[in-house]
């Protein structure tokens, strides 16, 4: 492998070379996103081309062995990869659950022939998954949950019903906790199936949300018939595979606030436009205390990601720790976004009016949307339960 400047030299030149100039600016919305799998969309050319650029060299997941459709780096040099990305501003070629979270955990966790099955479609961004965790009655007290998976010759079949499934109506299959022994223990009577949502029984159902989208769904299993084969690790493994995926959904989180921070542009920029300058300064003084306090706070927070991703580079791993950023990340968020509303006055509770700018009706939809970052991957609530018991040590 080559030393890690003459990598970073090699890489950049790549991207600069082969990244679409259109893949080098700043999404305008969600629309331009693009989430890969059976029913994939690209809002233009270039979006298909980059990530066809992408797959073929395996980079879109970098650091998973090549056999699986991966580059086969080292965690360094993937994060180089990502660093660079950043600093050039390339957009992600494609955004992917199964990228993000089930494919580090059936590299730990999965057969060798669900690795062969699953992960080349997840590099290749051919297939959409889904998470099927929360019920009903099972969201913070996920342990509770009802949904049931009976085993019957070699099927597994599965009656139930999930909610908040992002996107399930969009998802091609699902990985999805079940009950298969409802006499063990809570935590240990679940298992982790895989669900083609294609199955006869599976249907969907979305809900609206606050913003105007439906992002996220109801899902119902009638009679769902699932190869036993589909079954990631052990019967009542699901626990621990649960968790495992949770750590790195939170350290996605984190992260994906912190993108947003840079997309979003400068709070000094926005207060500029709709606050006015003296003298080179934003004109409000209390306003200036809270613009510098949030950038302070966000650049904590990055430097102490950035500290926590080179231990897990180091191969320390990551753990529980993921949870005390997604707490951080999500709730610095949350008070950026009420602060870029504040800035723009009544200009940034538009909705639909013509007389708002696009940026403008972002703001608003973006203020929303930022309220429910600390309720998805589990609440703040939860995190700093978990920080206490599993970071800090603490009794219960
Ligand atoms: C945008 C969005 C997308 C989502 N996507 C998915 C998805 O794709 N797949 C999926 O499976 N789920 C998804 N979820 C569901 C999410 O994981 C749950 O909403 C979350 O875990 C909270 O569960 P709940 O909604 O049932 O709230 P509850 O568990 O009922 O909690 C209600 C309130 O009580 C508090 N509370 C509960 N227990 C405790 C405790 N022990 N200590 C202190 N406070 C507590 C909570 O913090 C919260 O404030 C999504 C949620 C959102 C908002």
């Amino acid at each position: 492998m080559a030393d890690q400047e003459t990598f970073r030299r090699e890489i950049a030149g790549w991207l600069e070379q082969y990244c679409p100039a259109t893949m080098r600016s700043p999404y305008r919305g969600e629309e331009e996103w693009v989430w890969g799998g059976k029913q994939a969309t690209f809002w233009c050319d270039d979006a298909r081309l980059w990530l066809q650029r992408m797959v073929a060299r395996g980079l879109v997941a970098p650091a998973w062995p090549r056999e699986f459709g991966g580059a086969g780096f080292s965690a360094e040099h993937a994060s180089i990869l990502d660093e660079e990305m950043k600093r050039l501003g390339c957009r992600e070629p494609v955004r992917s659950l199964g990228l993000w979270m089930l494919g580090p955990v059936l590299l730990k966790f999965g057969s060798d022939e669900q690795k062969r099955a699953h992960l080349p479609p997840i590099a290749r961004g051919e297939i959409r998954w889904c998470q099927g965790y929360s019920e009903p009655g099972a969201g913070s007290d996920l342990a509770s949950l009802q949904t049931r998976a009976v085993l019957d010759g070699s099927e597994y079949v599965v009656n139930g019903q999930k909610v908040w499934t992002s996107y399930a109506d969009k998802a091609d299959w699902m990985f999805c906790l079940v009950r298969t022994d409802p006499h063990a223990a809570k935590h240990a009577g679940i298992s982790f199936l895989l669900i083609d949502m294609a199955t006869p029984g599976v249907t969907t159902r979305p809900i609206k949300l606050i913003s105007g989208r439906s992002p996220f769904c109801e899902t119902f299993f009638s009679d769902v018939r699932v190869p036993a084969q589909n079954l990631v690790g052990k019967s009542g493994d699901g626990w621990t595979i649960a968790k495992s995926l949770l750590e790195h959904e939170r350290a996605l989180m984190s992260r994906a606030r912190d993108q947003n921070a840079d997309e979003e542009g400068q709070l000094d920029d926005l207060a500029r436009q709709y606050v006015g300058v003296s003298d080179g300064r934003i004109l409000d003084a209390v306003l200036r205390d809270r613009i510098t306090q949030i950038n302070m706070d966000l650049l904590c927070n990055r430097l102490t990601m950035k500290r926590s991703a080179e231990t897990v580079a180091a191969g320390w791993g990551s753990g529980p720790e993921s949870s005390m950023f997604k707490y951080y990340g999500t709730e610095l968020g949350k008070r950026r976004r009420e602060l870029m509303v504040e800035i723009a006055g009544f200009r940034g509770l538009g909705w639909e009016d013509a007389e708002f700018s696009q940026r403008e009706l972002s703001l608003t939809r973006n203020w929303l949307r930022s309220r429910a970052s600390s309720i998805e991957g589990g609440t703040s609530e939860i995190q700093l339960n978990i920080i206490a018991k599993r970071v800090l040590g603490l009794p219960d």
